[in-house]
């Protein structure tokens, strides 16, 4: 097929095709407790549009096909034990410029030869991303509730392009964690549980990144280790991402801010100094003063692990 070439030749990884339906009941309904119980935490954003995250014909008029597309960010160079951690996703340039890019080129190839309107996303529209990267066969949601591709693991950024062209679907993944419970054990913060998507307002990366209080909850203090951005235990531990390999792409390797990152460093910076260094990175959704806050709450001691 030619677009999942053109995808692969832009540098993705895996590209499948499903059909723009409706998400099921049971996916909606699963979504609707995690809702209720208020494991959304601090991504209010969460709850907004949910007609838009049931249907992706209210995206794009007369849509026909959801395409899943992943972009591996496993690193193939990690930051020194001394600095402060970052989450492997926010290592190099903002994945969702580069995600941007990739799916336009890829969205104006499929216009060319479909003569069909696309709509690609990241993060950019409200769309149930794991979702349909599971209905198009990519991999399956893993206890950890990331995206797992079976034999490649869960470093990876999602993007979807929705379009009118009617492509054949591929299977779905039905691939499970089975006994597996080793994200359960090892979050530090006990954000997982055995049958429920994660809980925010438990989830550390979710705290760092998400919550900008002046104070985070007392008890972060004792889990959050030498983490200021994100958190990746529960994908470390995966077996899943045992034999990760590393991204080819370069836009993602680290940037010396981050391989460079103290406590020090960050309180000396300004807030101008700070938007400056991160115009190009996820960090910068944390805004300063959230750096600051976790960089002093940080503990400096613990290991880089990998
Ligand atoms: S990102 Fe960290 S805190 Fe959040 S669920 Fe995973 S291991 Fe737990
Ligand atoms: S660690 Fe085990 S339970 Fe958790 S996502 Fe990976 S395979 Fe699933």
């Amino acid at each position: 097929m030619q677009i999942k070439s053109q995808a692969l030749s832009l540098g993705f990884d895996a590209c499948g095709f499903a059909a723009a339906a409706l998400v099921d009941d049971e996916a909606e309904a699963r979504y609707d407790r995690w809702l209720e119980q208020g494991h959304n935490g601090c991504m209010q954003w969460a709850a907004g549009h949910r007609d838009l995250r049931r249907d992706p014909s209210l995206l794009l008029d007369g849509a026909k096909t959801v395409i899943s597309l992943a972009l591996n960010y496993y690193p193939a160079q990690f930051q020194p034990a001394e600095t402060l951690r970052v989450a492997y996703y926010a290592y190099g340039r903002d994945y969702h410029e580069v995600m941007r890019e990739k799916l336009s080129e890829l969205s104006d190839f499929i216009e060319q030869i479909t003569s069909c309107p696309t709509r690609p996303c990241v993060d950019s529209a409200p769309i149930r991303e794991r979702y349909w990267a599971q209905q198009s066969g990519l991999g399956f949601i893993g206890r950890n509730d990331c995206l797992i591709l079976p034999g490649k693991g869960s470093f990876f950024f999602l993007g979807e392009i929705v379009t009118t062209a009617q492509l054949p679907p591929d299977e779905p993944c039905t691939m499970t964690c089975g006994s597996c419970g080793k994200c359960i054990e090892s979050c530090p913060s006990g954000a997982l549980r055995e049958n429920g998507a994660a809980d925010a307002s438990r989830c550390l990366s979710c705290l760092l990144i998400e919550n900008h209080d002046e104070d985070l909850p007392s008890w972060v203090s004792e889990v959050i280790g030498n983490r200021v951005v994100g958190c990746d235990e529960c994908q470390l531990c995966c077996p899943h991402n045992a034999h990760a390999v590393a991204t080819t792409i370069d836009d993602f390797d680290p940037t010396e801010a981050v391989m460079t990152l103290t406590r020090e460093r960050v309180e000396q910076m300004t807030g101008g100094e700070f938007k400056r260094t991160f115009a190009h990175s996820a960090i910068l959704r944390l805004r300063y003063k959230t750096l600051l806050r976790n960089a002093r709450l940080a503990v400096i001691d613990e290991k880089t692990c990998k």
